[in-house]
């Protein structure tokens, strides 16, 4: 399977040469040449399949440079029970994605955030970790990753890639501004190959700063300096397997068909499930949520994109979808534009212009009804609401980001034939966003055991100023 980019104007790549870079030369975004097409037969087979097995079968239609034996020691130490082990009472955690009925068969929760970290990104990026020691060990090199989070991307990834061979993390976060939670998970972490600098400064300050080391290109080579965001490939890759993995858990043969909600921020998990259904995955609709910062839901009501900057951009109680440029979305309107590169280097030249453009009235528009999207919204309000909606009615408790998908799909779930099942993706534990659920509920949620004397870990952080130089120099002083 060969690779290109979304802006047509870079060489064509096979999966291990995009694995550890970013964008494309040109600016865009990499996909594969063309979608493989999964037949009935497959489908048969691969119902019956462990997680793990599932995913070689799907990974294998997308990478050809590396050897199966090897892939499938891959996918076996990534999918473990024992590493998404935070499970439902009752649910099996060998399924990695067990499904949680709230209605029998009509609607469901698909447990996405069973991982290290409590939150869907570790679907992603645990194969991430194991994907990049693989590589860099085969090409004996290393990288030393440089990062900003709000929250649950840094932890993802460090939880990915602490004690990994060949790979150093520095991840910025803001000094003081993050949950109690997300901080002693972050830093409380002692492996030496993973460094966290709290910066004097907000998430945009910390996010400037990487940007501009990134732009420094000699200091970027000399010190081997990698990302792992969300527009890399391979984790928008992996989270294709529990689409598939999603409905084979909500059906019972391959001749029905489901729906997905999913709540939103940089288009990365739902651009898996627009891909699985462009494999032939039997997907009814695909329902995009999103939280107050809505410049996705806009664009699926009314053919407009217009990305706002970060004054425009509002802090909500479901922080890791307070996204208004979606590094992903590139993706799905290439697609969309039927693969025209020089549309797409048109559109994103107004995008980077900061206009942003409007396809309602052309071709393109009419064509949208063929991808199945359909969309909402909602506002704190509307979660708070949903969360005790939904632990009255079934005594589950379901975190801010899930419950903007779960209002959405409430809201939408009239449009769908009446047979569907509707499974709405869980993207994060209760336990993380402790507040806004005490909120809702009056209660503060428990702490899966494992993980209840976290906050009381010694923690580990270097708290330096937002500054290109500060950073610079702490990585030249401790970088392999
Ligand atoms: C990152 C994240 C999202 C948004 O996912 P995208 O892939 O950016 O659309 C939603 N919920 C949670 C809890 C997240 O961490």
């Amino acid at each position: 399977m060969k690779y290109i980019s979304t802006r047509g104007q870079a060489p064509e790549q096979s999966f291990c040469d995009i694995l550890l870079g970013g964008l494309a030369p040109d600016g865009g975004l990499y996909l594969p040449k063309n979608y493989p097409r999964v037949s009935r037969a497959d489908l048969e087979r691969w119902r019956k399949l462990s997680y793990p097995e599932l995913a070689l079968e799907i990974l294998s239609l997308f990478i050809d440079d590396i050897p199966v034996a090897d892939l499938k020691n891959l996918c076996d130490k990534t999918w473990r029970a024992d590493v998404y082990s935070h499970v439902r009472p009752g649910q099996d955690a060998r399924q990695i994605t067990p499904l949680t009925w709230l209605e029998e068969g009509k609607l469901g929760l698909l447990e996405l955030s069973n991982g290290p970290t409590l939150a869907f990104k570790d679907m992603a990026m645990q194969l991430l970790g194991n994907l990049f020691e693989y590589e860099l060990r085969r090409r004996g090199e290393h990288i030393n990753i440089l990062g900003a989070t709000s929250g649950d991307t840094g932890s993802a990834a460090e939880y990915a890639m602490r004690g990994k061979a060949g790979i150093k993390v520095f991840m910025l976060s803001p000094h003081g501004k993050m949950s109690d939670f997300q901080r002693a998970q972050m830093y409380s972490l002692q492996d030496p190959n993973i460094y966290n600098l709290a910066v004097t400064g907000m998430f945009d300050d910390a996010q400037d700063v990487v940007k501009a080391v990134f732009a420094d290109a000699a200091f970027k080579a000399r010190y081997r300096i990698g990302a792992v965001n969300s527009i890399n490939w391979a984790r928008v890759l992996a989270q294709i397997v529990y689409y598939f993995q999603g409905y084979f858990l909500a059906t019972k043969s391959n001749d029905e068909r489901v729906a997905f909600c999913v709540p939103t921020g940089n288009f990365g998990n739902i651009c898996a499930g627009h891909i699985a259904r462009m494999m032939g995955l039997p997907v009814e609709k695909l329902i995009l949520a999103t939280n107050e910062n809505d410049v996705l839901d806009e664009f699926f009501r009314s053919g407009g994109y217009r990305p706002r900057g970060a004054a425009e951009t509002r802090v909500t109680s479901s922080p890791s979808m307070d996204i208004s440029k979606a590094s992903n979305f590139e993706r799905f309107v290439f697609d969309l534009v039927g693969r025209d590169a020089a549309k797409i280097r048109a559109l994103w030249a107004e995008v980077e212009s900061g206009q942003g453009w409007n396809l309602s009235g052309t071709e393109y528009y009419a064509r949208l009804p063929d991808y199945a999207f359909i969309s909402g919204k909602s506002s704190h309000a509307d979660r708070l609401a949903t969360i005790r909606e939904i632990r009255e009615r079934t005594q589950i408790l379901i975190d801010t980001h899930t419950a903007d998908g779960m209002f959405v799909a409430l809201e939408l779930r009239h449009l769908l034939p009446p047979e569907i099942p509707l499974i709405v993706l869980e993207t994060a534990q209760p336990a993380k966003f402790a507040a806004t659920i005490a909120q809702a509920t009056g209660q503060t949620p428990p702490l899966p055991a494992d993980l209840a004397n976290l906050e009381s870990l010694p923690q580990r952080v270097s708290i330096i100023p937002a500054e290109v130089a500060a950073v610079k120099e702490f990585i030249a002083a401790n970088a392999d």
